[in-house]
């Protein structure tokens, strides 16, 4: 195993500052970043589970949610798609909520692959190590360590867990699911080759069905918003007000998913545009300013590493006009 990072003991850690632009402000530059990238038409819908191949390629919303509350929706904001591997991000909390800093960063890993999503290679190069909670074979093994004595308690869990997120009652679609069961033995591979090397303590043909109901769990841009813009404000919901999860986890949860939410591309989202975020293949991504709110976007076509790519160009104009890129300072003028 890797040695942990040295921590320094008895330093208070301080929290992220600075506000976003007023209200107005904020309404118009949303709307500007939704006008400015609307008709832009690269990419290809998402094919390999074959629902997701039926979406609309002109679909595209664009919401951001500030930690009072403030709600800003553009163009197909409230439109339902499925969250598929936006759920990572949100049970990766909810088990280090449960388990803990240590437990999370030993038994599944906070590293990057460099690889795809679904590589079986990541996992053979690493001694079986599932590696982070952002690609397939972590966010299994993740799953799998969900709270709950039976399959149908730990679904549960996780779905109550992302609806307060949302703030609203999530649904599984049924059809996104079976589409996705009939079509889904690379993520059984994935989930038998860790289970070979004792990385998942349950039955990986009933966790890999849990991980396959998350990510058909139904959401909009809107609602990945507020889900992020709990993350952004230490845990609690801005809308509804209520805690969800503790400030430490959504430090943590941030740091892991900044380093593997785009999968291989990662880095080159974090030297770009600044900011933690997770990508969905049904073309939705969240990123999270801490401290500032979040931004959820969705359009269906995606780059090749299966990254939204309208919802990249959205976000990152956003993260410009409104001063989210958390590497960016300035001297005391
Ligand atoms: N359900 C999808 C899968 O496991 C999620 C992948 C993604 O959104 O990147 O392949």
């Amino acid at each position: 195993m890797v040695e942990p990072i040295p921590q320094p003991s008895g330093v208070t850690q301080e929290v992220a500052t600075g506000t976003l632009p007023a209200w107005a402000q904020v309404e118009e530059l949303v709307r500007e970043a939704h006008q400015r990238y609307r008709d832009h038409d690269e990419g290809a819908v998402a094919d390999y589970i074959p629902i997701l191949a039926e979406t609309d390629p002109r679909l595209f919303g664009l919401a951001v949610i500030d930690r009072t509350g403030g709600v800003h929706d553009a163009g197909d904001a409230r439109h339902p798609f499925s969250v598929q591997s936006i759920s990572k991000l949100f049970v990766c909390a909810l088990v280090i909520e449960e388990l803990g800093h240590d437990l999370v960063r030993d038994r599944i890993g906070v590293n990057n692959t460099g690889l795809a999503f679904n590589s079986v290679m990541a996992i053979e190069l690493n001694d079986g190590h599932p590696m982070n909670p952002m690609v397939n074979a972590g966010a299994i093994a993740t799953t799998a360590l969900m709270p709950g004595e039976t399959s149908a308690e730990k679904w549960e869990h996780i779905r109550d867990g992302l609806s307060a997120f949302a703030g609203r009652t999530l649904r599984m679609d049924g059809q996104v699911y079976r589409s996705e069961a009939r079509t889904n033995e690379r993520n059984k591979a994935l989930a038998r080759l860790l289970s070979s090397y004792g990385r998942l303590d349950e039955d990986p043909l009933e966790v890999v069905d849990i991980y396959t109901r998350q990510c058909a769990i139904t959401v909009t841009a809107h609602d990945l918003a507020v889900m992020g813009a709990t993350l952004a404000s230490g845990g609690i919901n801005p809308v509804t007000g209520d805690r969800v999860v503790s400030p430490e986890v959504c430090r943590d949860t941030l740091a892991t998913v900044a380093s593997s939410g785009l999968y291989e591309r990662s880095g080159e989202w974090l030297f770009e545009i600044g900011l933690p975020a997770k990508s969905g293949v049904a073309g939705g991504i969240v990123a999270v300013a801490p401290g500032k709110g979040a931004v959820g976007a969705f359009s269906p076509p995606l780059d090749r590493a299966g990254n939204s790519i309208r919802s990249q160009l959205a976000i990152g104009h956003l993260s410009r006009s409104l001063g989210l890129n958390l590497f960016a300072s300035a001297p005391d003028s």
